[in-house]
């Protein structure tokens, strides 16, 4: 199977980038723009969550102060994916097809994210990727992820 050739980040400047940002969300987007992948970590046990949550592993909820944004590895492995043939959105057809993948992260919390130079026809559960980062002028970084090298 023959596949047209990954975007590079040159190509991606004129898509409709910007999320929604909130206050829960707001120290991993700052993350972002720092080219850190920042994971949401439980300072009692441990455990490393993604999004922002309260963790599950103890008889008592701790509180939010327990909970604390820290950065991770960036590496992982595609868990799940699908590979895109239709448009959803115009802005995004030249580019057709492309990975849509949930990431398994080193550290445990699955990560939905766009795969990158990997062929969707080379993408298999398991490819190890990391994370790569995308600097929009007037928008938001973004957090893509590609073939781990
Ligand atoms: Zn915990």
């Amino acid at each position: 199977m023959t596949a047209s050739p990954a975007p590079t980040f040159g190509e991606w400047i004129h898509r409709p980038f910007l999320q929604t940002v909130t206050t829960d969300m707001a120290p991993f987007w700052e993350g972002v723009s720092s080219h850190e992948l920042r994971l949401c970590r439980c300072s009692r046990c441990r455990a490393w969550y993604f999004p922002f949550t309260l963790c599950t592993r103890h008889a008592d909820i701790p509180d939010l102060g327990e909970m604390r944004w820290q950065v991770a590895s960036g590496r992982g492995a595609i868990f799940t994916y699908v590979v895109v043939h239709r448009v959803v959105d115009p802005a995004f057809e030249a580019e057709l097809p492309y990975i849509l993948a949930i990431v398994e992260l080193d550290e445990g919390p699955l990560f939905p994210a766009r795969v990158i130079n990997v062929e969707p026809g080379d993408a298999l559960v398991g490819t190890e990727v990391q994370a790569s980062y995308l600097d929009v002028p007037a928008a938001q970084t973004l957090i893509l992820f590609s073939a781990a090298g």
